[in-house]
């Protein structure tokens, strides 16, 4: 059978055989996350997903087609171009937000294929507004404001002068305010508490004006905090593929990320010596070092080196030494000779070893270990069910 390889060239062999890498997305565990979220989501409502930086870097298409069919029907991006991807993807049907909102000069595209812009700043605002009176266009729009977090949003002060302006919000046909969450993933933050008090206070106001305007202030943590914070529009990212949203609470999510490795090589240490370079870790006589396929070209954090751990036969094995760009070597001294063979895999991400264990040895978050990951991996899907009552 012939395949087509990275370049478009022809080649023989199969993809997961050039591959130096296996990554496996559990489209099953993402849909069932999401029905987790419902299912602690308060009465009507809407569980979206936020799908930025190619769904968390599982892949925008799968992901977004698998959690539609399972009747999900808003979908949350960064950038106008992964919103036009999404556009293809989804056809005309669901609900997609650009959450950095419109650059200049984009306001067409948003019109054209119904992207609803996240409005954040006052020059959004006056961009959108200039746009849709002089083209005489009515689109749905977000307004976002700022409770707490000084990354983006209209602070309270611009979100009052608009307020007072009889045309400060003119031609925005605003369907949502929102608002995101600081510390969401810390239940006993005191700023999740004030964040809350502070939206409250806003969507009242702007209900004044906009009765109908539905409020959206949750991330995947926020909908774990419980139905105060959860509002018309959850916004959950990261739970849908399987990172624990909370610091220290129990995972309730489903494991969707799979990734292992391959062995090119078995070295029985005979001499005393060190690994990799720099030559920072040393080896004792007798010991066994694995090099796989996979580096930190492919999302594998250089700071694993000496903290990162994988399985192998059911034995933990600990990264040794530095991780080079396109290599890294585990001490498997302690598996038996029979399963550390050449050509075998390393389960770098697995039930045993999950994304939150990685991110723990690598001093980062779940979010960085899945958004780094390579493309150079051999990507397969695990589909999910059809269709679900
Ligand atoms: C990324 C993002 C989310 C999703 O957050 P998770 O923690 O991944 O659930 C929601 N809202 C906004 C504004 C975001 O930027």
């Amino acid at each position: 059978m012939l395949n087509r390889t990275a370049t478009g060239s022809r080649s023989v062999s199969r993809p997961e055989d050039r591959a130096g890498a296996i990554l496996t997305v559990d489209l099953a565990a993402v849909v069932e996350n999401w029905w987790i979220l419902k299912r602690r989501a308060r009465p009507g409502c809407d569980v979206g997903a936020v799908v930025k930086a190619d769904a968390y870097g599982l892949g925008l298409e799968q992901v977004a087609t698998a959690l539609k069919l399972a009747g999900c029907n808003t979908f949350y991006v960064a950038h106008l171009d992964g919103a036009i991807t999404l556009r293809q993807i989804l056809g005309p049907g669901p609900r997609i937000a650009c959450l950095n909102g419109p650059n200049k000069g984009t306001e067409r595209d948003h019109v054209a294929l119904r992207i609803m812009p996240v409005l954040s700043t006052p020059e959004h605002i006056k961009a959108w507004q200039t746009y849709a009176l002089k083209e005489d266009v009515l689109m749905e729009s977000i307004v976002q404001v700022d409770t707490g977090m000084n990354r983006l949003g209209l602070s309270e002060k611009e979100f009052n002068a608009l307020l007072t302006d009889p045309d400060g919000f003119l031609g925005l046909h605003p369907q949502m305010l929102m608002s995101h969450l600081a510390c969401a993933d810390d239940p006993q933050h005191p700023l999740n508490k004030t964040q809350l008090e502070r939206f409250r206070a806003m969507i009242g106001a702007f209900r004044t004006r906009f009765p109908d305007s539905k409020g959206s202030l949750a991330n995947s943590a926020g909908v774990l905090l419980g139905q105060d914070w959860q509002f018309e529009y959850a916004r959950p990212g990261v739970a849908l593929y399987g990172v624990n949203p909370t610091q220290s609470g129990a995972q309730t999510m489903l494991p969707v990320v799979n990734l292992k490795a391959r062995i090119i090589q078995v070295r029985p240490v005979d001499t005393p010596g060190h690994v990799g370079y720099g030559a920072a870790s040393s080896v004792r006589q007798g010991a066994k070092i694995a090099t796989v396929s996979m580096g930190y070209a492919d999302g594998y954090l250089r700071s694993l080196g000496s903290s990162g751990f994988g399985i192998l036969d059911g034995i933990k094995v600990p990264v040794l030494g530095r991780v080079s760009m396109d290599l890294t070597t585990f001490d498997v001294s302690n598996v038996p000779d029979s399963a550390t063979i050449p050509g075998g895999f390393i389960d770098i991400i697995s039930h045993a070893v999950t994304v939150d264990d990685v991110a723990r040895a690598a001093g980062t978050i779940g979010y960085e270990i899945l958004t780094a990951l390579g493309n150079r991996f051999h990507r397969r899907y695990l589909p999910a069910p059809v269709a679900r009552a």
